[in-house]
């Protein structure tokens, strides 16, 4: 058992933690925007907010490499080590919505405004005023997708690195969790180019919700279970942990495939979907594969990835499983929003998609 005291090292606020947080996020953020400006990738053109187009450039694969290989540099030569992050915590919790707030005012206040922009400062600070800046080249949107999921995965690294350091090694669900959440966050870079086709990027502006979801709520709370695998560990069975294995591999397959199957639809409607041509209506709406089951199977899937990343704790707590809560009450809400946002622009197509593809999320259900 850990001799740490959790709230005592991470809630610990000192002015010179609050200090060296700000550095780090700063620092970081820096680092990454300078990365995405200059390490290769695919340029693609994709849809934005405005109904308009533009250019992404896909290098958060490269990004994502680059940044394990510093860390790991600095993890092994003594220059800088993960634990930080863990000693921080709080610290840092507090810098960056410090930072998110006044980064969203900046935004609503000097940022570029559209003609279609909600009236008002309340809508527009919150929803913003623009589909999302871009800087040196760079879509500020899809950047931020990048601090948020490598700032997470560096946030459960840390959690192992505390919890080696402590016992010398890792426990079984620690392993798990470590190997679910790293392939959780490489699949979303290795997949980056199929964010241009989701709802953020194509339907929200650049506003508070998307900056405080992006910069404080994934990476902070997202890693919740992580605190549970440290200091409240339990033995899972290799019986469970194969159980949870299946979980998160079907959950994978559905959020994954799915994902991938609109993507390729979108990029060429001839495409194959599971040996067969796709089939369509009218060439819009995909009904082969995933989505001649349900509308979004997309989101059933995530939801299974992240109960098998709160099962690897056991039932020690309820509090870990307010991660897949969270996450399932979002997307229930966003499916619904969606079926709205697709009925206003297919109409009566949508209708027949509906018959085709009868439940969203869950048979019977939703
Ligand atoms: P989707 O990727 O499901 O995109 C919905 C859009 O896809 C619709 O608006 C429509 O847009 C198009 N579409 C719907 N049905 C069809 C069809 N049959 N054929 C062709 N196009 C169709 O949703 P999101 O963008 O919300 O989510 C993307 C991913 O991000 C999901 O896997 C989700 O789970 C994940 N996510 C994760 C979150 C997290 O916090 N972990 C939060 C939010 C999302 P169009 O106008 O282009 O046709």
């Amino acid at each position: 058992m850990l001799s740490l005291d959790p709230f005592a090292i991470s809630t610990a606020i000192t002015g010179a933690h609050l200090l060296e947080a700000t550095g780090m996020i700063v620092g970081f953020c820096a680092l990454l925007f300078v990365g995405s400006i200059i390490l290769p990738g695919k340029r693609v053109t994709g849809p934005d907010a405005e109904g308009g187009e533009r250019i992404y450039t896909m290098n958060g694969l490269a990004l994502f490499i680059a940044i394990i290989f510093i860390v790991a540099v600095a993890e092994v030569f003594d220059w800088f080590s993960l634990t930080t992050l863990h000693t921080h915590f709080v610290a840092l919790l507090v810098m960056m919505n410090v930072l998110a707030f006044m980064f969203t005012a900046w935004l609503y206040f000097f940022g570029p405004r559209s003609p279609s922009a909600p009236k008002g400062f309340l809508r527009g600070y919150f929803e913003g005023i623009h589909a999302g800046p871009v800087w040196f080249g760079i879509d500020v949107k899809l950047y931020s997708y990048r601090p948020s999921l490598i700032g997470l995965a560096l946030f459960n690294a840390s959690f192992a690195v505390v919890q080696y350091k402590e016992i010398g090694e890792l426990t079984l669900a620690m392993t798990l969790y470590q190997a679910f959440t790293f392939l959780y966050v490489m699949n979303y870079f290795h997949f980056e180019e199929g964010m241009i086709h989701t709802w953020d990027i194509i339907s929200e502006r650049f506003g508070w919700m998307l900056v405080w979801g992006d910069y404080v709520l994934v990476p902070f709370f997202y890693c919740l279970p992580a605190w549970w695998l440290l200091y409240s560990p339990v033995e899972i069975t290799p019986m469970a942990a194969t159980a949870i294995g299946v979980l998160f591999a079907f959950g994978f397959w559905l959020f994954r495939g799915a994902n991938q199957q609109k993507h390729s639809f979108k990029r060429n409607p001839n495409i194959r979907i599971w040996g067969k041509p796709a089939r369509t209506l009218d060439g819009r709406l995909l009904i082969s594969g995933f989505w001649g089951i349900g509308r979004h199977l997309n989101y059933t899937g995530e939801i299974c990835v992240y109960i098998a990343f709160t099962l690897t704790t056991g039932f020690v707590s309820w509090v870990p499983f307010l991660l897949p809560l969270w996450l399932a009450s979002l997307l229930f809400h966003r499916s619904t929003r969606d079926e709205h946002r697709c009925r206003a622009k297919y109409g009566e197509l949508w209708s027949r998609y509906s018959q085709k593809a009868r439940f969203s999320m869950v048979p019977f259900f939703h």
